[in-house]
């Protein structure tokens, strides 16, 4: 077994304490087998791991360096990755009705390739897994050959009854190709589209299959005010939109008949929660579900802005959503962006929220065992410098999150990934 020692001048450990260690070393195993599935051996300060393992060559990250674990991206679309101008923002049905007027061109553009290169920056960004939910299966090559850890959502949409079968069954058969290719870092998953898009009884059997095969399980979920109106009343800009394109004049559910149908699902978690109303929240503590923040995406499309304050003991994590509604898939992008938008929490104790959200909150939204630096943790790591030293430990989440764009240094399950 090979192992692996680096030092730095802060280690973010990212737990629920958000334990900070200046002058840190973490030791981690190194196989390079593509089979090997390597985890973090031990933690603590450079003098005491150093002297611990006086065999082992240390690896100093240089100075101001700084190591966390990997990024964890909870939600984004990679089939979108082709858009750049062509959607339209501001409202959530012109932004619906560009999509619908211009996915055939953008799900085309978005090659392999493409997709590749949005992957590669994503790694460079200091991102070590993502959650992709996947419509139509074109992203599932690079999905499998990335070396960044993806958790793959196959998507059920579709709300006419007489279409059940046929789109169950097509969900079937991508969850089998999905399942077929299982691995070490892609891990299939189970998404409902939402609670207007998708039929009850296809979403009961969708999730029985979830249960029975222990998937985790997302869904989009109280996004928009015209989502909450057309849910509870059949009424606003909703019910045009479903008039016109699928006959339909009264919603198939409301938002607490939609959640009651998720129980008994281990690894849950429902994105956006931006208009949710408190009754909503807590049934989704009730159902031990996370809570998965967009916060670019819901100011481009929706104006509607997620009260953290709001959430208690909800666990969060952050996701970039696709290209169909963001500019960027840099997380620490994303965050820069949420620490300027939630302006009611002090700065400091909001980036600390932040960083865990997209970290520890992450992987227990998706129930994997990382987004912490802790001994049997997956040895998912990150290593960058701030541009000058920070005398507070107080400060450093938020001069991180200001600071950060690309980072320097990047293993995924202890193997270390050329990002350039
Ligand atoms: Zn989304």
């Amino acid at each position: 077994m090979n192992y692996k020692l680096l030092t730095s001048d802060w280690i973010l450990t990212c737990d629920d304490d958000f334990t900070i260690i200046k002058n840190g070393a973490i030791v981690f195993e190194n196989t390079n087998n593509n089979n090997s599935y390597n985890q973090i051996i031990d933690i603590g300060s450079k003098d005491d791991i150093v002297s611990k393992y006086p065999n082992i060559d240390i690896e100093y990250c240089g100075a101001n360096s700084v190591l966390m674990p990997g990024l964890i991206n909870a939600h984004t679309h990679l089939e979108f990755s082709a858009n750049t101008t062509t959607l339209k923002y501001g409202n959530f049905l012109r932004w619906l009705n560009s999509v619908i007027s211009n996915r055939e061109e953008l799900i085309e553009k978005a090659t392999t390739e493409l997709i590749d290169t949005q992957l590669k920056k994503m790694l460079q960004s200091g991102t070590t897994t993502i959650a992709a939910i996947s419509s139509y299966s074109l992203d599932i090559n690079s999905a499998i050959n990335s070396d960044i850890n993806v958790v793959y959502f196959i998507e059920a949409i579709g709300s006419k009854a007489d279409m059940i079968d046929a789109l169950f069954a097509d969900f079937k058969a991508k969850l089998n190709t999905a399942l077929e290719n299982r691995s070490n870092n892609f891990i299939p998953a189970i998404a409902i589209h939402s609670p207007y898009s998708v039929h009850p009884i296809l979403i009961k059997e969708v999730l029985q299959i979830a249960k029975e095969k222990n998937l985790s399980v997302s869904s989009h979920f109280q996004e928009s005010d015209q989502e909450n109106r057309w849910l509870n009343y059949s009424d606003g800009e909703f019910s045009d939109f479903f008039n016109n394109f699928l006959n339909q004049s009264k919603s198939l559910t409301t938002p607490k008949g939609f959640l009651e149908q998720f129980k008994n699902i281990d690894n849950l978690s429902f994105t956006h929660c931006a208009v949710a109303n408190k009754d909503e929240l807590n049934y989704i503590k009730k159902l031990n579900g996370s809570v998965i923040h967009c916060p670019k995406s819901n100011r481009l499309l929706t104006n509607n802005t997620l009260d953290l304050e709001h959430l208690e003991n909800i666990n969060l994590a952050l996701g970039t959503d696709g290209l169909s509604s963001n500019n960027s898939l840099n997380l620490f992008d994303e965050l820069r962006t949420a620490l300027f938008l939630h302006t009611n929490i002090d700065l400091n104790k909001l980036c600390k929220k932040l960083l865990l959200s997209a970290t520890n909150g992450g992987a227990k939204a998706l129930g994997l065992n990382k987004g912490i630096l802790a001994k049997q943790k997956d040895a998912d790591i990150i290593s960058f410098c701030l541009p000058n030293s920070c005398e507070e430990i107080e400060d450093l989440a938020t001069m991180i999150i200001l600071h950060t764009n690309h980072i320097d240094k990047l293993y995924i399950q202890g193997k270390q990934i050329e990002l350039f």
